[in-house]
C-alpha cells in the first residue's frame, strides 16, 4: 500500500457533493487508496494519520484544479496493455498519461483468433470470463473493467452467472443476428439474467463498425432492445439518421455514449437536444479504440471539450460526463471526488500558451487542458501527464 498523499495548494476542485460543482477547497487527502477528506476536513484526518504514524506524501498542486479522473466508457482490450488494432504494447499507459483512471471493455472481440462466426454461447462466456478475470488482477493503472459478454443466441442463465462471477460487467449486442428470426423472448430472457447479475447492456448503434460484421440498428430495434447505454450514439463511426436518435432519446431512458471517432455534428446536436430537456445526466463518454480510429489517449478529454464547446455545456457538466456519468451507468465506482470514493483524480489546468485563464473558459471554448498529474488509488501515477501538452505549472511531489 502506498503512503497517503496530502494534496495542498490546488486552485479548487469539482467536487461531487454537495452538488456537483467547483468549490474553492485548496487541499485534499487520499489514504488506502481512497479520497479521505477535502477542505475543511483534511487537518483533523491528517493529524489522526499522524497520531497511527502513516507516512504521508505531499504532492503540491502549484495552483492547478483538482478533478476526477475521466473514465473511457468504451474500450476493446485484449490481455494487459497489448493492442492488436493497431498492433502495439502500452496504450492503457498512454490514455493513463492523458487523464483516465479507468476504462470499460465493451467486449473484447479484437481477441487474437476471434471472429464472429465461431462465436458460440460457451466460447463468448469463456472470452469474457477469461478477461474478466485476467484484467481483475492486473494492479498498475488504470482500472480495466473487462469481461464483456457478447450476446449470441441461446446464451443460459449459467453464462451470464459464469461471467458476472468472474468479475465481467456488461453484455453487448454486436453480433446478434436480430434480421429474420424470433428473438423477442431470448432478448428479454438476456435483460432479465442481466439485471439478475448486475451486467450492463450495450448496444452497437448505426452503421456497421470497421470490421463489417456487426449489426446495424435503427431506432425501432433500439426502443424494443431498451439497452441500458447505447454504444456511441454519435456514430460507431456512422451514426443513425437524426430523427432515430431524437426517437430513442424521447421513447428510452437508455444513456447515450459519445465518442470522438463518431460524427461530431451528431455529437453537437444530441447534446443540444439532451441539453434542451434537462437530461446530460444521460451522456458518456468513451473512445471505442484500440480499433478502426487506432488508440486515443486524449479521446475522453477531447470529448469533454467537445461536449463543452460544441454543445455549450457549462465545463463541470460537461467533466460530470466524462466522469461520474460513466461510472453511474456501468455500475463501477469512481468518477467523483468525495470522501470515500477511489482516490483517482487529475491535477489541471489551461495549457502553457493557452488564451483561456481558466479551466473551465478552455473546456467552454472547447479546448483540452492540461494534465498536470494523475493520481490513480491515492498513488501518483504521472506527474506530469505525459500524453497533453503541460500547464503554466507543474506539481512537485515529495514523498515521506
Ligand atoms: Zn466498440
Amino acid at each position: 500500500m502506498s503512503p497517503a498523499l496530502h494534496v495542498r495548494n490546488l486552485g479548487g476542485l469539482l467536487a461531487a457533493e454537495p452538488a456537483w460543482g467547483w468549490r474553492t477547497d485548496r487541499e485534499l487527502l487520499c489514504a488506502h487508496g481512497r479520497v479521505l477528506a477535502i477542505g475543511a476536513g483534511v487537518g483533523p484526518a491528517l493529524r489522526s494519520l499522524e497520531r497511527d504514524g502513516e507516512p504521508v506524501a505531499v504532492l503540491d498542486a502549484a495552483g492547478l484544479l483538482a478533478v476526477p479522473g475521466l473514465i473511457d466508457g468504451h474500450v476493446h482490450p485484449v490481455a494487459g496493455s497489448v493492442s492488436v488494432v493497431p498492433p502495439g504494447h502500452g496504450w492503457t499507459d498512454t490514455y493513463l498519461n492523458a487523464g483516465v483512471t479507468a476504462m470499460v471493455s465493451a467486449g473484447e472481440l479484437t481477441f487474437p483468433g476471434f471472429s464472429s462466426s465461431v462465436l458460440t454461447p460457451e466460447a463468448a462466456a469463456r472470452l469474457a470470463a477469461n478477461s474478466a478475470w485476467a484484467f481483475g488482477n492486473i494492479a498498475t493503472p488504470p482500472r480495466v473493467y473487462a469481461g464483456t459478454l457478447l450476446a449470441v443466441p441461446e446464451l443460459d442463465r449459467e453464462h451470464f452467472r459464469q461471467v458476472a462471477q468472474a468479475g465481467g460487467k456488461c453484455v453487448k449486442y454486436i453480433y446478434y443476428p436480430f434480421a429474420g428470426r424470433r428473438w423477442e423472448a431470448e432478448v428479454a430472457a438476456y435483460t432479465k439474467w442481466a439485471d439478475e447479475f448486475g451486467l450492463v447492456t450495450k448496444m452497437h448503434a448505426g452503421g456497421t463498425s470497421y470490421q463489417g460484421h456487426s449489426l446495424e440498428a435503427d431506432a425501432e430495434l433500439v426502443s424494443a432492445v431498451a439497452p441500458r447505454v447505447l454504444a456511441h450514439a454519435n456514430g460507431g463511426p456512422i451514426p443513425m439518421d437524426d430523427q432515430a436518435l431524437a426517437t430513442i432519446v424521447e421513447r428510452t431512458g437508455c444513456h447515450l455514449e459519445l465518442i470522438l471517432g463518431g460524427s461530431l455534428r451528431v455529437l453537437r446536436d444530441l447534446v443540444g437536444l439532451l441539453r434542451e430537456r434537462d437530461e446530460l445526466h444521460r451522456i458518456t463518454v468513451g473512445t471505442d479504440t484500440p480499433g478502426g480510429n487506432g488508440t486515443m489517449p486524449r479521446g475522453p478529454l477531447q470529448v469533454v471539450a467537445a461536449i463543452a464547446g460544441l454543445g455549450q455545456v457549462d465545463a463541470a457538466t460537461a467533466l460530470r460526463c466524462g466522469t461520474e456519468n460513466v461510472a453511474r451507468a456501468h455500475g463501477i465506482p469512481g468518477g467523483a471526488l468525495a470522501a470515500g470514493q477511489p482516490a483517482d483524480l487529475l491535477l489541471v489546468g489551461p495549457v502553457r500558451g493557452s488564451s483561456h485563464p481558466t479551466v473551465a473558459s478552455a473546456l467552454e471554448a472547447g479546448e483540452i487542458v492540461g494534465v498536470g498529474a494523475v493520481v490513480s488509488g491515492g498513488a501518483v501515477a504521472a506527474l506530469p501527464g505525459r500524453y497533453t501538452p503541460p500547464p503554466a505549472a507543474l506539481p512537485t511531489l515529495e514523498t515521506p
